[in-house]
């Protein structure tokens, strides 16, 4: 399944099925950029391999290969965990993003109404007012809303440099960050890998718990963090061996130490790690 997702990903295609850890199950990916990886990061780690295909995104083909792979899991037996906004990039750089947003919610409405509506993003893109607040009223949609899962790979600018490689300035990520911490629920997601034959060190360890901690305090009553996922680099990258993973201990005591710090904090925010 993993080959065949990144064949068809890298093939062009806009729809493509995954068997996600994180997800449970089966996920059902959606790429806005089936012809060339745009994103304002430059993780590491990233397995996005260089490539080039003259396919084009449309929302109307986006619809169409969905209801076709809908169909094909329906067959098939598989229960349909979600469908995810990721690809070959930053989901909310494309100027298609909120239309794409609005169609899978009508085809997931008819075809998977159990299935989840998930974006992973970066969060740079949370800087723009505009799409800070179209992500904001789609994450508080009630039944219908948008499952964020916004990546926070550092605690220091340090290690930012190190395994994220944006020229997004750190200091104004973080207080987009905490913004929409203010007023939205999401889930944060930390890559734990080595970069450059070095694990990130202690004092990272203890400025990204602090961070989490103080975007927990901005949902006021409730954190509008819903949950943390730890994960590992568990798949190959155009730049290996530059970053590695860890040992599964490794992730499994930053997750203790986060739970423990949230436990202390008073914040029920669960930790799961994924090596
Ligand atoms: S944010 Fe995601 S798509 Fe962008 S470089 Fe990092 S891992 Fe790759």
């Amino acid at each position: 399944m993993e080959g065949h997702r990144i064949a068809r990903r890298e093939a062009g295609f806009i729809v493509y099925p995954v068997i996600s850890r994180r997800s449970g199950g089966l996920s059902v990916g959606i790429n806005l950029f089936p012809d060339r990886k745009v994103c304002s990061f430059d993780c590491p780690y990233c397995e996005v391999f260089p490539f080039e295909s003259d396919h084009s995104f449309t929302v109307g083909a986006m619809e169409r290969e969905l209801r076709l792979e809908l169909a094909d899991a329906a067959e098939d037996g598989f229960e349909v965990k979600d469908l995810c906004f990721s690809g070959n990039g930053e989901p909310t750089l494309s100027p298609d993003f909120f239309p794409a947003l609005e169609a899978a919610t009508r085809v997931r409405d008819v075809s998977v109404p159990g299935a989840s509506l998930v974006l992973i993003t970066n969060g740079t893109t949370l800087l723009d007012p505009g799409i800070e607040r179209g992500l904001r009223l789609a994450a508080s949609g009630g039944g219908q809303r948008l499952d964020i899962w916004l990546k926070l790979d550092a605690g220091t600018e340090a290690w930012y440099r190190r395994i994220d490689r944006a020229s997004v300035p750190f200091a104004a990520l973080m207080d987009a960050f905490g913004r929409f911490a203010a007023t939205a629920p999401f889930t944060l997601q930390t890559m734990v890998c080595a970069v450059g034959g070095e694990a990130p060190p202690a004092a990272e360890a203890e400025a990204l718990e602090a961070t989490v901690l103080r975007l927990c305090a901005g949902g006021g009553g409730r954190p509008n963090v819903r949950r943390v996922q730890i994960y590992g680099k568990a798949r190959s990258a155009p730049e290996d061996p530059l970053a590695e993973p860890l040992a599964p201990a490794f992730l499994e005591a930053r997750a203790a130490s986060l739970r423990e710090a949230l436990r202390r904090a008073g914040y029920d925010v669960p930790v799961s790690v994924f090596p």
